[in-house]
């Protein structure tokens, strides 16, 4: 009987959802001056987009929720153990730079399913990561600007996770434009799903040294081997830009990395130094780990 009361008290954190959504639909059911609530805890109630980073405030929260602060605490942005450059987002790791809490993102296909089954529409803490421009649950497209009034949304505005905080639009019925999803949005969707099995499987498919890499490592290794690409767009026949097929294998990868080189191979000798000193720079631009992978496949001239 107890428990039971406890259950009925405790405000539910809704599965994957952000601390910033998790705050305000608390501050919404506390009290009719949410804005009271939210200065209380972040001190300033137009911080919400910074609030997934306020695992300071794990202990107030759980407090005024009822909710245990451990399950709480997967709401939030966590720096891990290792780098002090190095998040925890859920069981992703990540750096500051693959998040982005400047625009609002939402699925509104994800916010309808909410509404179909009863659940308050909500925030998703992987919306906020800055390459993702589909909802990983459904491959659906996340929108970052209302359909109705046009306004981006941003949670300087936002009065309700599920709703518009200019016209109050229920985004749940937006209209997301048509984006044709490339292979790097499957990529990014298989990687950052829900479900464990579907992100191993899609992880067996890549070159065995990178099945393990954390997530913002192989964000950053296509964006690294994309930045080669764009180096000599005249060295090649297509100008797509590089998808995950070619993180499936060291071959390819390297090829990749390698193709300006060879591509100047066949010029003088000025311009083979020079396409491996553009290589060069690009991976000397790259985090650590994608540099000195890639500088190990890079081919030794002698
Ligand atoms: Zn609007």
């Amino acid at each position: 009987m107890m428990i039971e009361t406890r259950w009925t008290d405790s405000f539910p954190l809704m599965n994957g959802e952000s601390a910033s959504s998790f705050s305000l639909r608390l501050a919404n059911f506390l009290t009719v001056r949410p804005e009271g609530f939210l200065k209380s805890a972040f001190g300033d109630p137009r911080s919400l987009a910074h609030a997934v980073h306020r695992h300071d405030r794990l202990e107030f929260l759980s407090d005024a929720s009822g909710l245990d602060p451990v399950a709480l605490s997967r709401a939030f942005v966590l720096p891990t153990d290792g780098s002090s450059r190095e998040l925890a987002v859920l069981d992703f790791t990540l750096s500051e730079n693959h998040l982005d809490q400047s625009v609002r993102r939402v699925s509104p296909l994800a916010l309808s399913l909410d509404v179909a089954a009863s659940t308050p529409p909500y925030h998703r803490i992987t919306w906020c990561l800055r390459d993702l421009r589909f909802d990983p649950a459904t491959n659906a497209p996340l929108i970052s600007a209302c359909d109705h009034c046009g306004r981006a949304l941003t949670w300087e505005t936002c009065s309700d996770p599920g709703t518009c905080g200019r016209c109050g639009r229920p985004l749940w019925r937006a209209a997301a434009p048509h984006v044709p999803m490339t292979q790097f949005d499957l990529f990014l969707c298989d990687l950052f799903h829900p479900n464990a099995a579907v992100r191993w499987d899609r992880r067996t498919k890549l070159a065995s040294p990178l099945r393990n890499w954390p997530e913002g490592d192989l964000i950053d290794l296509l964006r690294a081997l994309q930045r080669v690409q764009r180096l000599f767009p005249s060295a090649h026949s297509t100008d797509d830009a590089v998808g995950p097929s070619v993180i499936e294998a060291d071959g390819s990868i390297s090829e990749m990395l390698n193709q300006n080189i060879k591509a100047a191979g066949s010029g003088s000798s000025t311009a083979v130094t020079v396409a491996a000193a553009a290589t060069m720079a690009v991976l000397k631009e790259s985090p650590r780990p994608v540099a000195e992978f890639l500088t190990s496949l890079l081919v030794s001239r002698t």
